[in-house]
This record gives C-alpha cells, structure tokens and sequence, in this order.
C-alpha cells in the first residue's frame, strides 16, 4: 500500500463524503426528520408475526415516543428451519398498522426480486447487515427514490460501509442513513462488539445521518440502557431498539428484545441525552 494511500480521500470526491461544501445531511421522511440533531428511536419488533403483535407495539411505542416503526418480514436467519418471516402477509399488516398510529415505517428488502414489492409498502428500506455487499442489490435501491438505512456488514470495515452506501448514492439516490449494528469478534459476552466509535468517525467522514442499533449489537436486554446512553453520547442522530409484547414467546430474537416495560425504563434513562440534543 502506497504510504500516501487515502482511502476516503480518492481523487473524485465521494458523494457521501463530506466536505466543506457539502453539509451533513438531513431527511424529512413523513412528520419525522433525522440527522437535525434531534435522535430519533426506532423501535419495533424483530419480525412481523401478526397483526394483533404488530398492533400492541406500533401502540405502546408510539405512546412512548418512538416515531419509527421497525419490523422484519423477510427475515434473514442462520438456519432455514427458523422463522422465515410473513413475507407479503406480514408487509400488508405492517403498513397498515403503522398508518393508524402514524408511524413512519423501516422493512428490510432481502434482495433485487424484492425492491419493488417492498417499495409499495415501506417509508425506508433497511439494507441488513449479511446484505451490505450485495452490490446488485445496493444499485437497485440506488435507483430508486427511497430512504435506506444502510446497516453495517458485521465483518466489514467502514470504509467498506462508506463505499457500499457509495453504491447506491452512484445510482442517484443519496436519501441514505447509516447504521452501526456492532462487528464480529473473539468476544463472547455479547453477540457482536459495538463499535462506538464507528459513529463519530462516520459522522465526521461522511454527511450521513448515523443510528446505532443497540439490540443486534449487543443481543442483550441488560445493557440496553447504558449502550443507548453511550450512543447518543457519541453523537448517534438515532437508535434501532428491538421491542416485543412478550418477548419471550417472540418467534425471532427473543433474548434480545426488550419488555414494555423495559422499552418505558430506557426511553426515560435516556430522555435527558434527548433533551440535550434538541437544546444543541
Ligand atoms: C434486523 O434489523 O432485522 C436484522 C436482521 O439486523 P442485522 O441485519 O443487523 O443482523
Ligand atoms: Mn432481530
């Protein structure tokens, strides 16, 4: 490698980067905007199982201030005998539900046979993690005009991260957000090691909003309130949080997923770093 290699610094500007002409960026997306400064919370459950399930969490999070609605319906999972996902089914239910709370709603799109579909029924598409290097996938989007949150591949490097969203933006849709969901590595104790400082770093390199996802990252309930807090501290315009109704009967994700209960306590505990936000 060449000692003068930049690799964020190629000899065209990238379109995500950021620069002195190019301030960071910000999406009004139905009533919500993100990357004002402002956090948002999206929060939801794993996957989509029915629409009672869906109806009881698009309720209780909007009460509590939640103004995006997560949920998967095609679910990518390790083995092919878990839960699979509602697919359309499950989309149907989705935005319906989230219409009568007015939530804006976040769906992954599993694949290119998939944009268009999904595109009818979401206001953001989530590009998964196992999906970040789907370039195919990635110039699909690109050629919509759609939001995307764009998650973090768990064995890739942000620069990696920076040039896939690269992709789609190539294509001529730079409506993208950035998501941190935590990488891959020897340690046990949580599902994959958060890289808190992923967010400052992007935040600083690129013009794109970034959300940490603290359920994946973590895939545990217990730390939720001090990682979120930790994420807002670093400068997060928002948080993915998973939330069921019963979590422990939830047909994905189950031990990560966080109880009403415990969805009230972390929304509170991190109320004064929301507060402070919008003061800023
Ligand atoms: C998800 O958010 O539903 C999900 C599967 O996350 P990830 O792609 O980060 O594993
Ligand atoms: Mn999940």
């Amino acid at each position: 490698m060449r000692a003068d290699y930049q690799p964020l610094r190629p000899q065209k500007p990238l379109l995500v980067n950021r620069d002195s002409e190019t301030p960071p960026a910000s999406f009004k997306i139905k009533d919500v905007t993100i990357g004002d400064g402002s956090p948002v919370i999206i929060a939801g459950p794993c996957s989509i199982e029915s629409a009672d399930q869906i109806d009881k969490i698009a309720r209780f999070i909007s009460r509590s201030g939640a103004k995006i609605l997560r949920g998967g319906a095609f679910k990518p999972r390790t083995s092919p005998y878990s839960f699979q996902g509602l697919r359309e089914e499950g989309l149907t239910l989705f935005s319906e539900i989230a219409e009568r709370y007015n939530l804006v709603t976040i769906t992954e799109v599993p694949d290119t046979n998939k944009v268009d579909l999904v595109y009818q029924y979401t206001d953001i598409f989530q590009v998964g993690s196992r999906n970040m290097q789907n370039f195919e996938l990635l110039k699909a989007i690109g050629e919509t005009d759609k939001h995307v949150l764009l998650k973090r591949g768990f064995m890739s490097t942000l620069e990696e991260l920076l040039l896939a969203a690269e992709h789609i933006a190539s294509k001529g849709n730079e409506r993208i957000i950035l998501c941190e969901r935590g990488i891959r590595t020897f340690e046990k104790w949580t599902r994959n090691t958060l890289d808190i400082s992923a967010v400052p770093i992007l935040k600083n390199t690129s013009r794109l909003p970034v959300i940490v996802d603290i359920s994946h990252s973590t895939g545990r309930r217990d730390i939720a309130l001090p990682i979120a807090r930790a994420s807002l501290a670093a400068g997060a315009d928002g948080l993915m949080i998973e939330v069921h109704n019963n979590p422990d009967a939830a047909l994905s994700d189950s031990r990560q997923q966080l109880s009403f209960d415990q969805f009230s306590e972390l929304m509170q505990g991190i109320e004064p770093f929301l507060k402070q936000a919008r003061q800023n």
